[in-house]
């Protein structure tokens, strides 16, 4: 029976460290995030939905999207929130689904990195979650330190997410990434040695 897995945290909790090292190890690991990039390119998917409802004008000369603009029109406006909302997380769903059954139909286990996994309620379609968790401290530290931002702007940053701790008891396995990486791989190293062996 194959297994799939989806990979969650906050941000700066870990999860591409971990995705780094699953893929470093062979696994396929679907990202939500840089899907979501593709589809916002030219041609891409989301890029097509929004230029179909805005308008033209919502292309820069290079024929990138004007995200300053874009995120004018879309935060001024509760209906338009409302509509980028909905169609976004549709079509951000379809794509995630379609990746997802292409990959089960070769890999015996594969992960998907989701940041709002539990948020925008993908939970049921994994065999097992995992969050990548950290205590607020230390996910303030390293998200100064690997975004160079001030305290103020981390915090503003943090604020608008789930606690990490809410997550916790949603989660079928919570890995400990408080302490150094070396310590991180070791427990990936042994949930993986236990999946292998479901
Ligand atoms: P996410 O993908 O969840 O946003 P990252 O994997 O980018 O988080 O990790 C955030 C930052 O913390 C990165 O700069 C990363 O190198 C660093 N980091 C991750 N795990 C550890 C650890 N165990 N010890 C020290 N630094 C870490």
């Amino acid at each position: 029976m194959g297994k799939i897995i989806g990979i969650t945290g906050g941000i700066a909790s870990g999860k591409s460290t971990v995705t780094n090292f699953l893929r470093q190890k062979g696994f396929q690991v679907v990202d939500a995030d840089a899907l979501v990039h593709q589809l916002q390119k030219p041609g891409g998917r989301l890029f097509k939905a929004l230029v179909q409802h805005f308008g033209q004008e919502i292309i820069l000369e290079n024929g990138a999207l004007n995200r300053p603009l874009l995120a004018s029109l879309i935060f001024s406006n509760t209906e338009e929130r409302e509509w980028s909302k909905q169609i976004q997380g549709e079509i951000i769903r379809e794509e995630l689904a379609r990746l997802r059954d292409q990959l089960a139909q070769t890999e015996e286990i594969f992960f998907m990195d989701i940041p709002l996994l539990f948020e925008q309620d993908y939970a049921s379609w994994f065999d097992e979650t995992w969050l990548v968790y950290v205590e607020p401290d230390v996910q303030m530290e390293r998200l100064m330190k690997r975004d160079q931002l001030s305290k103020d702007l981390a915090i503003s940053r943090l604020s608008a997410q789930w606690l990490l701790e809410e997550k916790k008891g949603l989660a079928s396995q919570v890995i400990d990434n408080n302490g150094s990486q070396d310590q991180l791989l070791a427990q990936l190293n042994s949930l993986l040695e236990r999946s292998d062996q479901d």
